[in-house]
């Protein structure tokens, strides 16, 4: 095939529930599985470095399936479809107690992979992984609900190693609004930041704590980008040009990404690539690099990085897990990526931004 799998750049992805899978399943992050999509066997398989590890916190009415032959997918799905039907906003005690217990887990696979897996803190320690092959594991909130409005909790996490806060999921909260699961749609659904979300982007900001715009609508979004002296980033958003579904960037979002010296993560999820949105695993790679090559020329190649929403998501069954990112990479070799570009695109372009938001 005249590929070289050894020259290829360690792959650091942007988004992942990896966490909420092992939990469900009982497997073990060291031990390869055939359910989910990352372990540690997969990721060395594949030339997975690391990525950001979500902690979403599942609403209380969402913990249980609404129906006993739904995936925990298909429930949130479902519930956070139509915006007039979401829940109400879980307590700050339920959400932080959540948030300790996944976080513990996390903290747990580190402290258990003999050197092999470590929580990284700084731009320096996610390169330094990267080069010499230890797996990073970037600590992420998807959803700020264990944050208090008053910033002392937002402390304790970050000193835990907190370094990334997504203002909300698919839902509402006492910040900010997601868009719903809903197709085709465009994201401008609902109000923009609350002021204890417009302070929180403040509290982020002095902290040099990621913000991630993935899921908030769009008038949350421009709040953000006026408020926010960070770049902008969507780890895991693809475009709603190609894939007109909510969770997509517009143009406009696009070019403000760009302008701020930000970066948007390709999002795998079969309906967030497809011009139908179905949730259809027979989508082919092509899709993938066609967001790709869509977000370089219109932002370039510095603002393009992977988010695959592996264990969140279903993938297209080309890539499948872990293990097939090979085929993804070949996919961006055969339309012409290489040398220095695929190296953004794989990881360079993560590492630069967190350097740039936490500063150092
Ligand atoms: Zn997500």
């Amino acid at each position: 095939m005249g590929h070289s799998q050894t020259a290829r750049p360690p792959i650091f992805d942007g988004h992942n529930d990896t966490i909420l899978s092992l939990e469900k399943t009982g497997r073990s992050f060291f031990e390869q599985s055939t359910e989910g999509h990352i372990d540690l066997p997969r990721s060395r398989a594949g030339g997975l470095g690391g990525g950001f590890f979500a902690i979403y916190i599942h609403d209380p009415i969402a913990a249980k399936p609404t129906q006993s032959s739904e995936s925990p997918v298909d429930t949130v799905l479902n519930i956070y479809a139509d915006e007039r039907t979401w829940p109400e906003p879980m307590s700050l005690e339920y959400a932080q107690s959540a948030a300790l217990h996944y976080l513990g887990r996390l903290l747990r696979v580190a402290q258990a992979s003999n050197g092999q897996v470590a929580v990284i803190h700084t731009a320096a320690e996610l390169q330094r992984a990267l080069d010499d092959g230890v797996f990073a594991m970037l600590l992420h909130f998807e959803g700020a609900e264990p944050l208090d409005p008053d910033g002392e909790a937002l402390e304790a996490f970050y000193a835990a190693g907190i370094r990334s806060v997504g203002l909300t999921h698919s839902r509402r909260n006492r910040f900010a609004q997601g868009v719903p699961f809903k197709f085709p749609s465009s994201p401008d659904l609902g109000p923009g930041l609350t002021d204890a979300g417009k302070a929180l982007v403040r509290q982020l900001n002095v902290r040099r704590v990621m913000i991630d715009l993935s899921h908030l609508n769009e008038r949350g979004f421009w709040d953000v980008a006026k408020l926010s002296d960070a770049p902008l980033v969507a780890t895991h958003s693809n475009v709603h040009a190609l894939s007109a579904t909510p969770r997509n960037l517009t143009d406009k979002q696009l070019d403000a990404i760009r302008d701020s010296g930000g970066v948007a993560g390709l999002n795998f999820a079969v309906s967030f690539l497809r011009a139908d949105g179905a949730r259809d695993a027979n989508t082919p790679v092509a899709r993938m690099v066609d967001h790709v090559e869509y977000m370089v020329r219109r932002m370039g190649i510095d603002h393009v990085a992977l988010g695959s929403d592996f264990d969140g998501a279903p993938m297209p069954a080309e890539v499948k897990d872990a293990a097939g990112l090979p085929t993804l990479v070949r996919g961006l070799e055969d339309r012409g990526y290489a040398g220095e570009d695929l190296r953004k695109l794989l990881h360079g372009n993560w590492v630069r931004v967190l350097r740039t938001t936490w500063g150092a």
